[in-house]
């Protein structure tokens, strides 16, 4: 028998989101405003009480899904506040030329936030929140899907807490999945071969409206413009293993500063404490995770990265994890019963998770790749297509960043796009990037 944390707390139900990373407390302030408890917790310590940690520069970019959630909450403001608008990003080819690719047509921004003030500034609003308690260093250790309950340690005390409904927010190591696996569903977890490390540099030549990357093929160097300082925050990701360039290749701090300078020499030449900075900042891994169980009845639900951690390089997790927030809220909007509720919200989300993990994946394939003629002309032909037939044609990143079209959606579309540019080129070689307009409709129309 569990015993209950609920008494005192009010009548109505009692709501455990495990994790208060990014999307657990958006989760909490929107249960909160319709429950009258919600119970959020965090295994780690109170992340506003500590000075950032070692190489904690790590900048999200937020675009229209994101916003639209801060917005419902009442904190578009204060965070646009905190953000910087980028119009594009600038690629550094190693033939020295640059690249600019606008992120939308319209000339919009997506907007960057260094992780660690959204992620402050997400928990204070969750605390000021009537009905939300917020508890920190309180690992959730075993989850109980048939009362259900949690079994949480306090301390050297553990403890069960029962409650009526469980939102697993708990990332990619989700406890919370786990329980769900144990029901009998599937999860497959794995570790991209590259890692990363975060470097701060300054980069005084290059524009601060633009995010700035550096392609060296199995390797790339990204910066984004930091809004408090007049520096940028990068993040070089290289593969863990060799034989190319590799963390496991350059084994010590000088043979990585070597290999960094050979693969990325202009960044390089802008920080002269990169031997510190590579023998210092953590080397992170990069997990991806994908669950074909997203909820069991009335008891539980995962959201965010605990069901779809991705590749970063659309900078979609964060946006995509509000938006299934969003999403299960307008489910329990329409259907007052949880599980039906829970049940929609898979249905509708599941597919678009698995979407977005695709696209990002592909996306670093897309920034990373050294220049190519076959892959640079299907390019350009996609690009007359889009030019040719705006409203037909949109590209991948917009409809991602710009829109808030299904993700399974905008991947097939793309996926029609891209196969319409490769039929072209194999039917009219390299002159099929100047067809007049008229001829290249026909090539459209004829498919
Ligand atoms: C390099 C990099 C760049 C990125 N850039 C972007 C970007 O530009 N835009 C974007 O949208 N996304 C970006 N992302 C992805 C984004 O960071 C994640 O998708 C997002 O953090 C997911 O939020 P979450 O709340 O699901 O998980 P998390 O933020 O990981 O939070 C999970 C929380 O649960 C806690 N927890 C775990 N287990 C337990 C337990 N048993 N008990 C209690 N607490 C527990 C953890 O401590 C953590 O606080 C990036 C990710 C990386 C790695």
């Amino acid at each position: 028998m569990h015993t209950s944390s609920t008494s005192g707390f009010g009548t109505g139900k009692h709501v455990a989101v495990v994790g208060a990373g990014l999307a657990g407390p958006v989760a909490a302030i929107y249960l909160a405003r319709r429950h009258d408890l919600v119970t959020l917790l965090e295994r780690h310590p109170d992340p506003r009480r500590s000075a950032a940690g070692p190489g904690r520069s790590l900048m999200v970019i937020l675009s229209n899904r994101g916003w639209r959630v801060l917005r419902e909450l009442g904190l578009e403001r204060a965070v646009r506040r905190i953000c910087s608008p980028l119009t594009g990003r600038c690629g550094h080819l190693p033939d020295g030329s640059t690249v600019v690719t606008p992120y939308s047509r319209d000339g919009a921004p997506i907007w960057a936030v260094q992780r660690e003030r959204l992620h402050r500034m997400l928990l204070d609003a969750a605390q000021a929140e009537p009905g939300v308690r917020l508890h920190f260093e309180r690992p959730v250790l075993e989850v109980d899907l048939d009362a259900p309950a949690l079994l949480v340690r306090a301390g050297e005390a553990e403890r069960w807490i029962e409650c009526d409904h469980i939102l697993g927010c708990d990332g990619v190591r989700s406890t919370v999945r786990a329980a769900l696996v144990a029901k009998g569903g599937r999860e497959e977890v794995g570790t991209l071969e590259l890692a990363y490390q975060e470097i701060v540099l300054p980069l005084p030549a290059c524009d601060r409206g633009l995010m700035h990357y550096w392609p060296a093929g199995d390797a790339l160097f990204g910066a984004f413009p930091m809004v408090s300082s007049d520096l940028f925050a990068g993040s070089v990701f290289l593969r863990r293993e060799g034989p190319g360039p590799s963390y496991s290749a350059a084994a010590g701090t000088r043979a990585l500063a070597e290999q960094f300078t050979r693969l990325f020499p202009e960044p390089a030449r802008n920080i002269p404490d990169l031997r510190r900075q590579l023998a210092t900042k953590p080397v992170s891994s990069l997990r991806v995770t994908r669950c074909d169980r997203w909820v069991l009845g009335d008891r539980a639900a995962l959201i965010g990265d605990s069901c779809h951690a991705m590749a970063p390089f659309m900078g979609q997790g964060m946006n995509c994890a509000f938006e299934d927030v969003r999403t299960l809220v307008n489910c329990l909007d329409r259907e007052p019963d949880w599980a039906s509720a829970f049940a929609e919200y898979e249905r509708i989300r599941r597919s678009d998770g698995e979407a977005i993990a695709e696209i990002s994946y592909e996306h670093y394939r897309t920034m990373s790749r050294l220049p190519d003629a076959r892959h640079e002309a299907e390019e350009a032909i996609t690009r007359r297509l889009v030019g040719l037939m705006p409203d037909r044609f949109v590209p991948l990143y917009e409809r991602c960043a710009f829109s808030e079209e299904s993700y399974r959606s905008a991947l097939d579309q793309d996926r029609r796009l891209r196969a319409l540019a490769r039929r072209i080129l194999n039917r009219h070689g390299a002159a099929a990037i100047d067809l007049p307009d008229p001829r290249l409709r026909e090539c459209v129309s004829s498919g």
